[in-house]
């Protein structure tokens, strides 16, 4: 393990868009580590209704004062960019057991693979029904989503 005086986490998802419930899974796993790396992964088979640029900008606007919250992107494993920045963990949400079930075998390689253990805070109950597919649902049918995105 590298990095063994500062816990470093990555949190990694696509962010298209960061909505309340990302918000809340990172302020509350913020008094875990010394620093958190937003990791926005581009995969090439989702489509994104926000570019890069566009989500990237977002995320940072909205952290950009907190020193101990840094963002990034990148492509590829998410354990293989962890090593990349000296991370130990890997946070996620969960929402419910689908969100559970696909979870688990991730950790599980995670752990076994590359010795990355993945840190799992359960959504509060105000944002769980909250996803970046829901916001996309809306925006793309002209609704109005300001109540689910900070
Ligand atoms: P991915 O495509 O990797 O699922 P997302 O951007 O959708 O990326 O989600 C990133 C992380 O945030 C995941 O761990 C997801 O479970 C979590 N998450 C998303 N929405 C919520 C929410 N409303 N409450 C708690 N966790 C959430």
């Amino acid at each position: 393990m590298s990095n063994t005086s500062k816990k470093i986490a990555v949190f990694p998802g696509s962010f298209d868009p960061i909505t309340l419930g990302h918000v809340d899974i990172i302020n509350r796993a913020l008094p875990l580590f010394d620093t958190i790396i937003i990791a926005i992964g581009s995969n090439a088979t989702k489509n994104h209704m926000w570019s890069l640029r566009d989500r990237k900008i977002a995320i940072e606007t909205l952290f950009k004062n907190n020193d101990a919250i840094k963002v990034a992107a990148y492509e590829g494993l998410t354990a293989t960019f962890c090593k990349s920045q000296g991370a130990q963990f890997i946070v996620r949400g969960l929402r419910n057991s689908t969100d559970f079930e696909y979870e688990q075998t991730i950790a599980q390689a995670n752990d076994k693979v590359n010795g990355i253990d993945s840190v799992f805070i359960i959504s509060n109950p105000e944002y769980g029904f909250i996803s970046s597919s829901i916001v996309r649902d809306i925006a793309r049918n002209g609704g109005d989503y300001s109540k689910l995105v900070p």
